[in-house]
C-alpha cells in the first residue's frame, strides 16, 4: 500500500472546479507542488463573461455560461473566498425584496404565464422561488391555477398524489418525470415540471434521476402517504454533506455569509461571474507552489511504484503567457485530481480499460447554444418584467421550431452591470432537443432562431445592436436514472489507485457553480487521507 501524503499534485481542467481545487490545495498543503493542466488557452471553462463596449460609448456584460449565483443554494460556501480574493466590493445583488427576483414565467401557447412557486417548495426541491405567500397572493394563485390551461389538473393531481405509494421498482431511483407524475399528475409534470427542468438541466425529465437531482422531493416521495412514526429519511451522502457544511458555516465563513447575503436572492460580480475565475487564476498564478500549464491536454494516466504519471498532448500551441512550461511526460505526481467530465476521466485511465464501460457512457452531456442580444431600447420585455421564462417539453415542433429551452431577462435580473439604458436578453437553445442531431445549428442559424422567437413571443421587432453566441457541445452533464450506481461503480474503479486519483466537478455533486466549489473543497480537504476518490459518499 502506498502511503505518501500530497507532495506533487496534478489538477486536470481549468474550469471553476480545477481553479478552486488548485487554490485550495496550494493553500492547504503549502509544501506540495501543484500543476494545473488546461487543454485550451483560456481558464474558466464554462464560465465566460464577455465585457462588451457599445457604439454609444456604454458597456455591458454578456454571460455565455452561468449568469448569476444563488445566495441561498444548499452548497453555498464561497464567502471566505470572496473576501480572500478581494471580491467583496465587486459583488452585485438581486435582493429578496426585489419583485424581479421572484417573477418567472412559463410560455404556454401562446402567452407567458407567471409561475406561482411559493417558498415552501424551495426547501423541498431547491428551486429558486419567490418569498411570501400572503392572503392576496394566495387568492391570485388560486385564480391563476383555476383559469390557466397550463395548470389544468394540477390541484386534483396533488390530491391524488398525496395518497400514492412509491412503487417497489422505484425504491432505488426514478425519473423526475415519473416522480412528478405520481405526485402532481401527468399534465403538471409535462407542462410545468419539464419547463423547470429545461431551466435547470436542459434535459428530458423522463430520463433524469429524481434521487440525484431532487433529493428533498425524493425523500418526501418515500414518506408519502404520510407516516408520523419516523423522521423524514435523509440519504447518508446528504447527511454527510450537511454536517460538513455546518462545520464550515459555524466559523467565520458562516458569519460572513450571513452578512454578505442578508436579504440577497442572487448575486454576481460587477464584471460578471468570470470575475471569480479570473481572480482565482490571478491568485494561483502568484502562488509560489503552483504551475499553470495551458494548451496542454492530459491524454492518459498511469501508475508506477513511485507515483502516478500523466501523458500530455500540446494543443494549438500558441505562446503560453503563463510562467510554467508543461512538465515532461512521465513526471510523477503523488495525487491527481481530475475535474473533467466522468467519461473523459475514465477514458484517461490506463489501458483504456474503463473507456468502454457502458455505465459511464450513460452520463452524456447535452449541447446548449447561448444567444445574448443587446437592444438599445430599455424595457423591451415590458410588461413581462422579471427573471425570464421557460418553455415546456410538450410544445409541438410548430410551437417551438427554434428548440428553445428558455429566455432570460438579463437586464432585469442583475442591475448595475450596464452603464447605458437598454435591454439585455439571452435565449438558450438546444439541450436534449439536440442530443440526437448529427449536425448542430450554426451560430448564424442560432441568431436567426433567437430573433424569430423574441419577435413571436414578446413582439420585439427592433434589431439588436450587439449579438454574441456560444455553442457548447458538452454543456450540461445529464444525471440519468441510476446515477448513484454509476458513481458507485466509478468509486470502485478509482479505489484501485489507492487514493492517488480523485475526481471533482459538475458530474458528481451537482451541476451548479456552488456545487463545483463544494466538490473541489471537499476533495482537497481529504487529500492527505488514503484510499479516497472524491466519491466515497456514494458508495
Ligand atoms: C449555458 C450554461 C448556463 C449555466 N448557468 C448556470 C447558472 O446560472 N448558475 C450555476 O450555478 N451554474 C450554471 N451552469 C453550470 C456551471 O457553469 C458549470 O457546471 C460549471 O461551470 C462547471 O465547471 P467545471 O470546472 O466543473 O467544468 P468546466 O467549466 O467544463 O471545466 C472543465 C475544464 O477542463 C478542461 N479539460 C477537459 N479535458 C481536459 C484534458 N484532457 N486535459 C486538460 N484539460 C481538460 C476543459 O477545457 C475545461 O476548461 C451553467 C452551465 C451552462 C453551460
Amino acid at each position: 500500500m502506498w502511503t505518501s501524503g500530497p507532495s506533487r499534485v496534478a489538477i486536470i481542467g481549468g474550469g471553476i472546479t480545477g481553479l478552486a481545487a488548485c487554490y485550495y490545495t496550494a493553500k492547504r498543503y503549502p509544501h506540495a507542488n501543484v500543476t494545473l493542466f488546461e487543454r485550451s488557452n483560456r481558464l474558466g471553462g464554462l464560465i465566460d463573461s464577455r465585457f462588451v463596449q457599445l457604439d454609444n460609448g456604454g458597456t455591458t456584460v454578456c454571460e455565455m455560461g452561468p449568469r448569476t449565483l444563488r445566495a441561498n443554494a444548499p452548497h453555498t460556501n464561497l464567502s471566505l473566498e470572496i473576501r480572500e480574493l478581494g471580491l467583496e466590493c465587486e459583488l452585485v445583488f438581486t435582493p429578496n425584496s426585489d419583485p424581479m427576483a421572484s417573477k418567472r414565467y412559463i410560455y404556454y401557447p401562446d402567452h407567458l404565464v407567471p409561475i406561482p412557486v411559493a417558498n415552501l417548495s424551495k426547501s423541498i426541491v431547491n428551486i429558486p422561488a419567490p418569498d411570501r405567500l400572503t392572503l392576496h397572493r394566495t387568492w391570485a394563485l388560486l385564480k391563476l391555477l383555476g383559469t390557466e390551461p397550463v395548470f389544468q389538473g394540477l390541484l386534483s393531481g396533488i390530491c391524488r398524489g398525496l395518497f400514492a405509494h412509491r412503487p417497489e421498482e422505484h425504491e432505488e431511483d426514478d425519473s423526475i418525470g415519473g416522480l412528478l407524475t405520481r405526485r402532481f399528475g401527468k399534465s403538471a409534470a409535462d407542462n410545468l415540471g419539464s419547463a423547470v427542468i429545461h431551466g435547470l438541466f436542459a434535459g428530458d425529465l423522463y430520463k433524469l434521476s429524481a434521487r440525484a437531482l431532487m433529493p428533498g422531493l425524493w425523500a418526501l416521495d418515500g414518506r408519502l402517504p404520510f407516516r408520523f412514526d419516523a423522521d423524514m429519511p435523509i440519504e447518508p451522502w446528504r447527511a454527510s454533506e450537511n454536517s460538513w457544511l455546518q462545520t464550515i458555516r459555524k466559523g467565520p465563513a458562516g458569519e460572513l455569509e450571513r452578512r454578505l447575503f442578508l436579504d440577497a436572492s442572487l448575486f454576481s460580480f460587477a464584471n460578471g461571474v468570470a470575475q471569480l475565475t479570473e481572480r482565482l487564476a490571478e491568485t494561483i498564478h502568484c502562488m509560489k507552489n503552483v504551475d499553470v500549464v495551458k494548451d496542454v491536454a492530459v491524454t492518459s494516466i498511469s501508475r508506477t511504484g513511485n507515483g502516478i504519471h500523466t501523458q500530455h498532448r500540446r494543443e494549438n500551441s500558441p505562446t503560453d503567457p503563463v510562467r510554467a512550461q508543461p512538465a515532461a511526460n512521465g513526471y510523477p505526481f503523488s495525487h491527481i485530481i481530475s475535474t473533467t467530465s466522468l467519461p473523459i476521466t475514465m477514458g484517461l485511465l490506463e489501458r483504456g480499460q474503463f473507456r468502454a464501460h457502458p455505465n459511464f457512457s450513460t452520463m452524456n452531456h447535452v449541447p446548449v447554444m447561448t444567444v445574448a442580444l443587446y437592444y438599445a431600447t430599455a424595457n423591451l420585455n415590458h410588461p413581462h418584467r422579471g427573471f425570464g421564462y421557460l418553455l415546456p417539453q410538450t410544445l409541438s415542433h410548430d410551437q417551438n421550431p427554434e428548440n428553445a429551452l428558455g429566455v432570460i431577462f438579463d437586464s432585469d435580473k442583475i442591475v448595475n452591470q450596464d452603464n447605458t439604458p437598454g435591454t439585455r436578453i439571452c435565449v438558450m437553445l438546444g439541450g436534449h432537443h439536440w442530443s440526437s442531431l448529427s449536425r448542430l445549428p450554426t451560430e448564424e442559424e442560432g441568431i436567426c432562431r433567437a430573433k424569430a422567437l423574441l419577435k413571436r413571443h414578446l413582439g420585439i421587432m427592433e434589431e439588436p445592436v450587439r449579438v454574441i453566441t456560444r455553442l457548447e457541445r458538452e454543456a450540461i452533464p445529464q444525471y440519468q436514472v441510476g446515477h448513484f450506481d454509476v458513481l458507485r461503480k466509478a468509486h470502485e474503479l478509482l479505489k484501485e489507485y489507492d487514493g492517488r486519483m480523485r475526481v471533482a466537478g459538475n458530474c458528481y455533486h451537482g451541476i451548479g457553480v456552488h456545487d463545483c466549489l463544494f466538490g473541489a473543497r471537499r476533495v482537497v480537504e481529504d487529500l492527505h487521507e488514503e484510499g479516497r476518490t472524491g466519491l466515497e459518499y456514494y458508495s
